[in-house]
């Protein structure tokens, strides 16, 4: 099968007027192993949703390394010998982060929308939702039918660019139970438009889910300051606050529940929590980033996705030239994007290296893609572009020994 796939592949190349060496045998060794390949990132969105989201901090990677192979403390508390519960290993470090009273974790931020809504509220409540919150997250997936699926009624107050407290307050009174506010991360409305904050919601009196989607533990970067931190939200008072572990958190997929010690109770034995909690694999790299967050300076240098946001042009520029160097091409103003749904209006503008080819532009485009290791790149006024922003160190080499190839 796989050889036949192979073959196939390299005919349909042949086909369409590849010319370049290609070790069949070793391609045939490589797909028996799967076909999930560590690509290099050379797109300039950093929290790419079809490469992974965020690339993990060194030291998750070191921990996945140092567990996966064998058993783990999952749920055994080694001290006493009893049953634990695999929260118990980020309870703490959330409490510290965020001061809620409890925490625990599920496969993604929309099961960590779902688990709540179905704990909190479940089929014989209602959710109280503002018109201009309804966000479709992305794949076609919409905020509103995942939360249907929880069985809780929606009720629609406001409209699409103004709700007030009042709105929120009659829906209450007309026999609302839980108010959910969703942040809009992939989007901004401006002009004629009015929100409630967190603070005036939970004064309502009635417990608040607080989707804040990115979960930004350490606000005191300056392009973070637009998005909501959890542990404001907590302190307001809201009964739960969800959000995911592989947007501007930068670690691995995750959903992340905190909140109120009965919410979260309510959360753990739900029906639901089975189905939705998160494997060891993903926890000890969660919990491995999550503690990298104690100092927040270490957070900035350490995880991936906040360095690549943060880094200095002089670093840009040093790889940009060193690809220059290596695989030619030339250094051009380019700007980067965050991805993954968050911060939208933000570009971040750096030097990229705009590659020579005597080839059209797609067709390099496709050769480096199509390369071992594979290249993925962007197209910017019809020429090939690869943003060091998003490459490592130590990548920078691979990615000129992988144009070199392509333009071969
Ligand atoms: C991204 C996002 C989600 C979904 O999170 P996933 O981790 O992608 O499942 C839910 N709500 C908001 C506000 C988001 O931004």
């Amino acid at each position: 099968m796989v050889a036949k796939g192979v073959l196939v592949e390299r005919r349909a190349q042949l086909l369409a007027g590849t010319t370049d060496e290609a070790d069949l045998p070793a391609r045939g060794r490589e797909r028996l192993g799967g076909s999930l390949r560590r690509v290099l990132n050379g797109t300039g969105v950093i929290l790419h949703t079809n490469l992974g989201r965020a690339p993990l901090p060194s030291p998750a990677a070191a921990a996945l390394l140092a567990t996966a192979e064998g058993y783990v403390n999952l749920e055994v508390d080694l001290l006493e010998g009893a049953r634990s519960s695999r929260d118990q290993h980020l309870a703490g470090v959330l409490q510290e982060l965020t001061g809620a009273d409890d925490a625990l974790a599920v496969n993604n931020g929309a099961a960590a929308l779902l688990l709540a809504s179905a704990a909190l509220a479940g089929p014989t409540a209602s959710i109280v939702v503002s018109r201009g919150q309804l966000v479709e997250i992305g794949g076609g997936f919409r905020i509103p039918d995942v939360v249907a699926q929880a069985g809780a009624q929606l009720v629609e107050v406001g409209t699409t660019n103004r709700v007030r407290l009042d709105d929120y307050r009659t829906a209450l009174d007309a026999g609302g139970t839980v108010v959910l506010r969703v942040h809009p991360s992939n989007f901004r409305a401006v002009g004629f438009v009015a929100d409630v904050d967190i603070a005036a919601l939970c004064s309502l009196g009635a417990p608040v889910i607080d989707d804040v989607g990115s979960g930004v533990l350490h606000p005191g970067m300056d392009l973070l300051r637009d998005e909501p931190a959890v542990a404001q939200s907590v302190q307001a008072g809201a009964a739960i606050v969800c959000f995911s572990g592989d947007k501007l958190l930068g670690g691995p997929q995750a959903g992340i529940i905190v909140g109120s010690a009965d919410a979260i109770e309510a959360c753990r034995h739900h029906p639901l929590y089975r189905p939705l909690r998160l494997g060891r694999l993903p926890l000890v790299a969660l919990v491995a980033t999550l503690a990298l967050y104690r100092d927040p300076r270490r957070a900035c240098r350490e995880v991936p996705a906040l360095a690549m946001l943060s880094v200095e042009p002089a670093v840009l520029h040093a790889r940009a030239q060193r690809l220059v160097d290596r695989a030619g091409g030339e250094i051009v103003d380019g700007v980067a994007r965050v991805g993954g749904g968050a911060l939208p209006l933000v570009e971040l503008r750096g030097p990229v290296v705009a590659l020579d080819a005597h080839v059209p532009a797609g067709a390099l485009h496709a050769r480096l893609r199509d390369g071992d290791p594979p290249l993925l790149a962007r197209i910017t006024s019809e020429r090939v572009v690869v943003d060091p922003r998003t490459l490592r160190e130590d990548e920078i080499d691979f990615a000129a020994a992988a144009i070199r190839r392509a333009l071969s």
